[in-house]
């Protein structure tokens, strides 16, 4: 018997791993307009692309029913997909929903979990059009694939930045990690000693982020609005680190980004300081912000630069110059691409 070679899927990490199977991957449809890489594929469909984006959730990597109610899990799960498909500068329009259940789960705790699917779908004015049901062996898993339609001359993919370009952020980063921080440390204090009630009054904004992230349809329709078309975008679902990696690896280009141009909610920069963290690596390398990162032409200043809760928080460079960041004391770091790492 030939010796079968064994590589750990933690040696290549994520990317890695799809970087890897996606090398054989050969389209041999024309309408396949953009396949594995982007946050969402495209079908040109002649008139309209079709945007497609699926992700899965699964109990006890990306959710913990300790403290997840089911209702804003099921919310989560939308939310998240349609954020990859604004993040293409396409509108979602549909999506299907798959679920894997064990037998700890009843009828009402799928019910609870499908008001929040309901409730986002609300939110987004998006249909449920289909999905599947199977059993699991132990635990949930839920799968949720998004459609979305958008122009051809007005998507936008992560590979086209250009030397020059302003880097833009929307909203503020950080507070889902610290979010998930303070709801870890709850739940290790009530498994220490049950009695104790957690306290989450003080930091509905920091524990929101984490438990009811919204996709930001504002900002895309506000760009539209204002004529603005991004450069490259993306949304921020594994940290600003990561997917700025992403944007410069497939645009071929550098880029640095200012301390001071990242917006850090002030209950995060507390709540970082609590947990003895830097409140700018916590923007940086924490993820499940759903905060669009994206690129503009600097001919486009004038008409962003004062729209509400969009930050201009760097600039692209050339690809010699790295990805860096310059702090408020003045040093430039090179970031690296560590973001949220599953494995
Ligand atoms: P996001 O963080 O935006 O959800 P991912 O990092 O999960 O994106 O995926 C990056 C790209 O890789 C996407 O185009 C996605 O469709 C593709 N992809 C992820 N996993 C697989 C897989 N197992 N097989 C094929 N393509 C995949
Ligand atoms: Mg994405």
């Amino acid at each position: 018997m030939s010796e079968q070679k064994r590589t750990e899927i933690a040696a290549l990490g994520e990317f890695g791993l799809i970087d890897r199977l996606a090398k054989k991957n050969i389209t041999v449809n024309p309408s396949t307009l953009k396949s594995i890489g982007d946050d969402a594929a495209v079908i040109d469909n002649g008139d309209k692309m079709t945007v497609v984006s699926t992700d899965l959730l699964v109990e006890g990597i990306h959710f913990d029913l300790m403290y997840t109610p089911l209702k804003h899990l099921g919310y989560k799960s939308i939310v998240v997909n349609l954020s990859d498909i604004y993040a293409m500068n396409a509108q979602p329009k549909q999506v299907t929903v798959s679920l894997a259940l064990s037998n700890r789960f009843s009828v009402e705790a799928v019910e609870e979990i499908y008001e929040g699917i309901y409730a986002a779908c609300k939110a987004y004015n998006v249909d449920l059009v289909g999905g599947d049901t199977t059993s699991s062996p132990r635990g949930l898993v839920i799968s949720v694939t998004a459609i979305g339609q958008g122009e051809r001359d007005q998507l936008v993919y992560r590979n086209g930045a250009k030397v020059g370009d302003l880097v833009c952020i929307s909203g503020d980063l950080g507070a889902a990690y610290l979010g998930l921080q303070i709801l870890e440390r709850e739940k290790r204090l009530y498994l220490d000693n049950p009695s104790v009630q957690p306290d989450l009054e003080q930091q509905t904004y920091l524990v929101g982020k984490i438990l009811k992230p919204e996709a930001r349809k504002d900002i895309i329709e506000m760009l539209s609005k204002n004529g603005i078309k991004p450069t490259a975008m993306m949304d921020i679902s594994d940290g600003l680190a990561s997917e700025l990696h992403h944007i410069c690896r497939q645009s071929g280009v550098g880029a640095y980004i200012e301390e001071s141009g990242v917006s850090i909610h002030p209950d995060a920069q507390m709540m970082a300081i609590n947990f003895k963290l830097d409140p700018i690596t916590c923007a940086l390398s924490g993820g499940e912000d759903y905060e669009l990162l994206f690129t503009i032409d600097p001919s486009d200043i004038e008409k962003l630069k004062y729209l509400p809760d969009i930050y201009i928080a760097g600039e692209i460079v050339p690809k010699e110059d790295g990805i860096t960041l310059h702090t408020k004391g003045g040093n430039i770091h090179p970031i690296s691409a560590q973001g949220w790492q599953h494995f």
